[in-house]
Order: structure tokens, then C-alpha cells, then sequence
């Protein structure tokens, strides 16, 4: 049901910010329509020696600000509208952390799980080919999304370096440093998380040493997070995956935790601490709550019972559009996810920007411009937030929507 329905969400995201912004309406119709949709068939041979044809999917919903930008997703659940929603959001995410690019995403209808690596080949490059004409680095740069990863995108690479016969780097982001990928691209989601709850924890008269902080999921957002927020001072209380959680007030040590995560593949049954369930840690008494595992996870039947002063929404839509008007009329402060997640977006600007370059930044220079942008961005945000008497998450929107019609006002409407 919910993935029949999540490009009328964000259009309806869309139409509530533009009331908002009194938009120009041939502006606010020209976003409702992707720029570009392209379906493609991906025939693979099997390892079994028979052929599979797959749909493969690349939307580019906007280019007002810069070529387009955004994942490739191997799931069960790729659909059209799904992955057309996937790719409005990007422009926005885009448009807020000030990037100069639009945006897009792309998938493949398959269950990874259930392909050898060999088949994950065959398909990705098949998949490149298919949209070889409609990407480039000057026109629309993909990146690893749910089950893609690094390797996926040294195969894209590769891929359409051998049809341009020449190796184009700034094709794809998220790529192994060796060859072109950018230091501090593997924290940076967590890294920017991190930065943000420092900047809005200030505004608020707090700040980030000292804090106690409460992680839902432990992967690759989760996990960064604790060990970073744990190097600035904060003091991690509780962290959990889909196995269970654990709780301790005195704090859970980021190495002790991974050690465990490593060996057992969860953190549960943790001996530093007491078991905790995902319910009752997203309801924990703490300063700032981390969701980085699933989409919902905060909703109308819990907003109440949020005990956090600041979530810093690491993962995708954790709060529903309910669960965000309870939370703003209790003064809860929810740094949004276009801006809280967006680190990893940011970083794979760096690794473009150095590939087009071809000179390279180090890990310092690239967390210290990171930190830059996630200031701007989470000051921008929160001043118009304060002038409108609005949560963040619709200063966030607007501020976004706002950057792109005056993109596409400026340029005017060709031909
Ligand atoms: P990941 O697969 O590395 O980790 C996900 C974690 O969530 C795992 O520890 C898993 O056990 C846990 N989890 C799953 N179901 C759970 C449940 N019911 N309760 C508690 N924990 C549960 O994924 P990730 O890359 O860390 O991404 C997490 C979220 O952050 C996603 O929403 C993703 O879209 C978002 N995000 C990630 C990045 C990035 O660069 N990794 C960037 C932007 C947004």
C-alpha cells in the first residue's frame, strides 16, 4: 500500500509548501512532473544458463541547479512512482544543503539476496549500458543506495568508462578511493548527523559534550554516529537493531559495542548493559534521539511518549506527518532528514567536484568543508524556522522548493 502512495505524498508535500510560499503555479506544475523517466529491461543470463529479463529504472525529476544526482537501489520493491518520489526528494535534499545539482534516483525490481555476485555483475553493467546515454558527470551522477555499494559503483565506473574509452571517474559517487572515491565518504552521513545536532543543540543553549544520546539502528548511519558523537563528549545510552537494544545510563563505550556487533552480528545480549526493546528506546528520557534504521518509526501512537529534546532524523522519514505536528506542539526539535542525512550526498559532491579535478582533498579538508556546509545549512534552516513560526522540517522544504523555482524562474522556460 505504502509504496502505491509515496509519490502522492510528496506531492502533497510539495503542494502544502508551495500554499506556503504563494509559488508561481506554472512553477509549482513544471516540479510536479519529472524531467526525465526512463524504464529499461536488464536481460541477464543466469547462473543457471537461462535468461532473466529485470526493470530497471533512472528518473531525473529536476536540473534547474546542476546536473542530477542520486542512488541506485537494488529492491523487491523498486516501482515507478516509488523511485519517481525518490527522485523529487532528491532535488530538495539537494536544494537545501545548497549543491549545485537537481535530482534523481534510479533502481533495479530485483531481490539481491537472492543473486550470486556474479548475476549482481552481469545485471549492474547491463543496467549501465541501458542508461549509458542519459547519465555522465556533467549530466547525472548516480550513487550506492539500498543493497548498492561501493563495488556496484566501481562497475558502473568501469562500465561506461569502456564505452567512452576512457575512464570517467566523476560518473558515479560512492566508489572505492582506489579508484576515485573520497576520503571520509564512509562517515559522512553520520559525520554530518553529528554536526547537526552540535549546531541546533547550540542555538538551543546547550551543547553536544555531555549530552546523553539514544541510537535506533546500528549499521552504517547508527554505528558512525555513536562512535563520533562519543568522541565530542556526548555520552551514548542506549543503541539497538532489529535484534533488540541495550541500555546503560553511565554509557555504552563505541568500541566495546562494535566488538560485540562484530561477533555476535548484533548488539543485543550486550554485557555492558541491560536489554532494551526498540519501543521503549525511541521513549528513553535523553537528550537527543538518533533514529537511523527504518522509515515510521515515530507516529501518532508514540509522538507523546518522545521523551527527547532533539531528534536528528539520520534515517529516511522515521517521523510521520502526524508524529511532526505533535512533536513541534510539544517542543520537541526535529532536525529533518534532508538536512540530517544529508552528509552522504554532500561528501559524494566532494569526491565529484575532486574527480573533475582530478586533485584530491584530505580527510581533514573534507569533514572541515563538510562542517561548512552543514552550518549554513542548519543556520538557514533554523532562522526561517524562527521568522515563520514553523517546524524545521517545513522551513527545510521551503527553503529548498524555494532555491529551485527561482532556478527555474531565472533560467526561463526553454524553447
Ligand atoms: P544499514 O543497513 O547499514 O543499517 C541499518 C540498521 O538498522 C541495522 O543495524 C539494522 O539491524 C537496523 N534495523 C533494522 N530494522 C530495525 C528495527 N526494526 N529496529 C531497530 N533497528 C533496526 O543502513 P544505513 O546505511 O545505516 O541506513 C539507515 C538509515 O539511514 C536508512 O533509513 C537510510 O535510508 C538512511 N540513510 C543512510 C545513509 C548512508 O549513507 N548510509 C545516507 C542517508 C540516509
Amino acid at each position: 500500500m505504502e509504496k502505491h502512495n509515496t509519490y502522492h505524498l510528496a506531492l502533497q508535500q510539495l503542494e502544502r509548501v508551495a500554499k506556503k510560499l504563494k509559488l508561481d503555479p506554472n512553477i509549482h506544475e513544471k516540479l510536479k512532473h519529472p524531467k526525465t523517466i526512463l524504464i529499461v529491461s536488464v536481460p541477464i543470463i543466469m547462473d543457471s544458463g537461462k535468461l532473466k529479463v529485470f526493470t530497471g529504472y533512472r528518473v531525473q525529476h529536476n536540473i534547474d541547479r546542476g546536473p542530477s544526482k542520486g542512488g541506485i537501489r537494488y529492491h523487491p520493491d523498486v516501482t515507478l512512482d516509488h523511485v519517481k518520489a525518490l527522485a523529487m526528494w532528491m532535488t530538495w535534499k539537494c536544494a537545501v544543503m545548497g549543491l549545485p545539482y537537481g535530482g534523481a534516483k534510479g533502481g533495479v525490481t530485483c531481490d539481491p539476496k537472492k543473486l550470486s555476485q556474479k548475476e549482481v555483475e552481469k545485471l549492474t553493467r547491463r543496467f549501465t549500458t541501458e542508461i549509458t546515454p542519459f547519465i555522465g558527470p556533467r549530466k547525472d551522477i548516480p550513487a550506492p543506495d539500498v543493497y548498492t555499494n561501493p563495488q556496484t559503483m566501481a562497475w558502473m565506473m568501469d562500465t561506461f568508462s569502456m564505452h567512452s574509452a576512457h575512464a570517467v571517474p566523476g560518473v558515479v559517487t560512492g566508489k572505492p578511493l582506489v579508484i576515485g572515491g573520497s576520503f571520509g565518504r564512509n562517515e559522512a552521513t553520520a559525520q554530518g548527523c553529528v554536526f547537526a545536532i552540535g549546531e541546533i543543540m547550540k542555538y538551543r543553549g546547550n551543547e553536544l559534550r555531555g549530552a546523553t544520546i539514544a541510537i535506533q539502528g546500528y549499521g552504517n548511519a547508527g554505528a558512525i554516529a555513536h562512535k563520533l558523537a562519543q568522541q565530542e563528549g556526548a555520552r551514548v545510552i542506549a543503541v539497538s537493531d532489529s535484534k533488540g537494544g541495550i541500555f546503560n545510563p553511565e554509557g555504552l563505550d563505541y568500541r566495546q559495542v562494535w566488538e560485540h556487533k562484530c561477533q555476535d552480528s548484533t548488539v543485543k545480549n550486550f554485557p555492558g548493559g541491560e536489554p532494551i526493546s526498540n519501543r521503549k528506546l525511541l521513549e528513553l528520557e535523553c537528550d537527543v534521539l538518533i533514529p537511523a534504521a527504518l522509515e515510521n518509526q515515530i507516529t501518532e501512537k508514540n509522538a507523546e511518549r518522545i521523551r527527547a529534546k532533539v531528534i536528528a532524523e539520520a534515517a529516511n522519514g522515521p517521523t510521520s506527518h502526524e508524529a511532526t505536528r505533535i512533536l513541534f506542539k510539544r517542543k520537541v526539535v526535529v532536525i529533518p532528514d534532508i538536512v540530517a542525512n544529508a552528509g552522504g550526498v554532500v561528501v559524494s559532491c566532494f569526491e565529484w567536484a575532486q574527480n573533475l579535478m582530478g586533485y584530491f582533498w584530505t580527510e581533514e579538508e573534507i569533514n572541515s568543508r563538510l562542517r561548512d556546509i552543514m552550518v549554513f545549512a542548519c543556520r538557514k534552516m533554523w532562522e526561517m524556522a524562527r521568522e515563520d513560526k514553523i517546524d524545521l522540517r517545513l522551513a527545510a522544504y521551503m527553503l529548498a522548493v524555494g532555491r529551485v523555482a527561482e532556478a527555474a524562474r531565472i533560467r526561463g522556460l526553454y524553447p
